[in-house]
């Protein structure tokens, strides 16, 4: 980002075809991953791609195959943006794992835009009574972090630790506490763990201390391999540590007793189901999950990907779309 920002472009916007939604953007999230595939750290699908995958904006136009939205329903675009619908893991509940699976602002271009295109079947309804600034990192920092959260299988009252406390980081914390967790954070960023601190968590350190008692389970939100065995150790027997990042730098060398023996589990996440999306969309209605938002114009892209990568960003980043 440093050396080759994200450039303004003007692109011919196509009629919705099919089941597709053209959405006139309100605000779109910043997420890691957008910085990872602006960087090169994920490969391109396709050249000039415009990115952003947490989309929140209104219906402007639908194809002829689809009735599920009316023009103004104010609706979110997520990370996960089609899939197959017919093999085993589809059929399975497993979207998220399906081979043929694409994705917003990979595949297609994304909401780092005035409009985009959006297949009706892979967006979800939106509230009227929440900003859209605050809206939108639900859409993959929420939903990803969700469901990093289920897989974690913390019991009723667990200690969860958390590695890493960005803007997925933040908003899980969030519904982990809502549902009676024990929350202890190691972060990098002095801002971070002041966030962590007010949120309520019971201990916070700096990235690979040890929290003082064995954990329930951890998620590492960091894309640190070298957070991975700390984490490990971190977990007290039975333990799960859940990835929850799309990419990470390499794991270190690990001992079979140091970190997996006791029935540890280390688990990734892949992408979201729209289940996850449904599910977290419906908890933050009801629990009231709030991201500490800083805003962008939409012309500063490049500067709030720059900032993410220099680790300014406390919470959570978002475009805002002014018409
Ligand atoms: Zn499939
Ligand atoms: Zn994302």
């Amino acid at each position: 980002m440093s050396t080759r920002p994200l450039v303004a472009t003007e692109k011919r916007m196509p009629d919705p075809a099919g089941n597709e939604l053209l959405v006139a953007v309100e605000a779109c999230g910043v997420c890691r991953t957008d910085l990872h595939l602006a960087e090169g750290d994920l490969p391109p699908h396709h050249p000039r791609t415009t990115p952003g995958h947490q989309v929140v904006g209104r219906v402007v136009a639908a194809g002829s195959a689809t009735d599920r939205f009316a023009v103004g329903d104010r609706v979110g675009a997520a990370w996960l943006r089609g899939t197959c619908g017919e093999c085993r893991w589809c059929r399975a509940g497993r979207e998220n794992l399906c081979p043929t699976s694409t994705y917003t602002g990979w595949d297609a271009d994304g909401g780092f835009a005035e409009q985009l295109l959006v297949p009706a079947p892979y967006a979800y309804r939106l509230p009227e009574d929440v900003s859209a600034t605050d809206l939108a990192p639900l859409l993959c920092a929420g939903i990803i972090g969700y469901r990093a959260l289920r897989r974690t299988n913390l019991p009723a009252g667990g200690r969860l630790g958390v590695y890493g406390f960005g803007s997925s980081a933040h908003l899980t914390a969030q519904v982990a506490l809502a549902q009676g967790a024990e929350l202890f954070v190691a972060s990098r960023g002095e801002g971070d763990r002041a966030l962590a601190r007010r949120l309520g968590a019971s201990w916070v350190g700096a990235a690979a201390d040890r929290p003082p008692v064995a954990l329930d389970a951890a998620i590492v939100f960091a894309p640190a391999g070298d957070l991975v065995p700390v984490a490990l150790e971190a977990v007290g027997p039975g333990g799960t540590v859940v990835l929850a990042g799309i990419h990470m730098s390499t794991i270190p060398a690990m001992t079979y007793h140091d970190h997996l023996f006791l029935e540890r589990d280390l688990r990734s996440v892949t992408s979201n189901t729209r289940r996850d999306g449904e599910e977290l969309l419906r908890l933050a209605g009801r629990i009231e999950i709030r991201p500490k938002v800083t805003t962008y114009g939409f012309e500063s892209a490049d500067r709030a990907l720059a900032d993410l990568a220099a680790g300014r960003i406390s919470g959570s980043a978002v475009l805002a779309v002014e018409r």
